[in-house]
């Protein structure tokens, strides 16, 4: 494993100045520790569990630059490097603050180089879910929680206390994460039934990942114990052994993860079952074989 830390001192020309490299001391700045950290906990998921040796499962570095631009309220993959902002203050506190989100962003990385979903419309809401699926394992692998003791929740503690919500999505239940006066309510819907079409978001990406992310709650909770090591397994393997199509809709996503079910445990397997009935539950019908 190889980190890098930058940072871009509250200006947005990344990478910035290099202040922490693998194995170096702590700076004393607790962003660049967060973020140090939280990529050493992502490619520890990865690694000790599905093998994978970094984001392209070729050793890259693992790249971050923190206090990017001015009160700046997101953080982002580049295609390269993790980019993180500070937050106004109001709403939002930093970003690296949260485990779940260092690790949602680097597996946008991990999408890029193996099913490379197209983020737009629904195979975006699948790349986003996929995110939310590995930024929720990366915190529940670093703090040994099992499905049931998990929050579920991507973003904990990176709202300011001004703000009415626990974190900005939660796949147990999506459209309960925050509803706030200024914010307003978690959009996020958590059935078929309410795929919302719209023309922001890239067509709703961070929206419609509700659905999946229920499902893939629903699965990890039915089968128990460490959800990254059956559950987390089957999306491993969906997203990694070619099944899907860079513009893979729901149906398509829900096909490729029973068919890996049944390759990794068996057909009649508990996980089969749990898998399929994930999806039953959020109303996604799997596309015919
Ligand atoms: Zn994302």
């Amino acid at each position: 494993m190889s980190r890098a830390i930058s940072d871009a001192q509250t200006g947005e020309t990344l990478p910035g100045i290099l202040v922490r490299s693998e194995g170096e001391p702590e700076t004393g700045d607790a962003s660049v520790t967060e973020a140090y950290d939280g990529l050493g906990y992502t490619f520890a998921l990865f690694w000790e569990v599905f093998e994978r040796d970094s984001i392209d499962d070729r050793s890259s570095p693992l790249e971050a630059t923190v206090h990017f631009g001015s009160l700046y309220d997101n953080a982002f993959w580049d295609g390269s490097r993790m980019v993180f902002g500070d937050g106004d203050g109001e709403i939002f506190t930093g970003f690296t603050r949260s485990l779940s989100v260092i690790g949602h962003e680097l597996a946008h990385g991990v999408t890029e180089f193996t099913a490379g979903l197209v983020y737009r419309g629904q195979s975006g809401a699948l790349n986003e879910h996929v995110s939310d699926v590995f930024g929720a394992l990366v915190e529940q692998h670093a703090w040994r929680q099992t499905a049931a003791e998990a929050s579920w929740l991507v973003g904990e503690g990176i709202f300011t206390d001004e703000v009415e919500g626990n974190a900005l999505r939660s796949l147990k239940a999506p459209g309960t994460a925050y509803d706030d006066d200024v914010l307003g309510k978690d959009p996020q819907p958590a059935h078929w039934d309410d795929f919302i079409v719209t023309r922001d978001d890239n067509g709703g990406v961070h929206l419609n990942s509700g659905i999946p992310n229920r499902a893939f709650w629903s699965i990890a909770d039915t089968l128990g114990g460490f959800a990254w090591e059956r559950a987390g397994q089957i999306w491993y393997d969906t997203l990694t052994n070619g099944s899907l199509t860079p513009r893979s809709e729901f149906s398509e996503f829900a096909a490729a993860t029973i068919a890996a079910a049944v390759a990794r445990f068996g057909d009649g397997s508990d996980e089969q079952r749990a898998v399929e009935a994930g999806w039953a539950l959020v109303g996604v019908v799997p596309a015919e074989a």
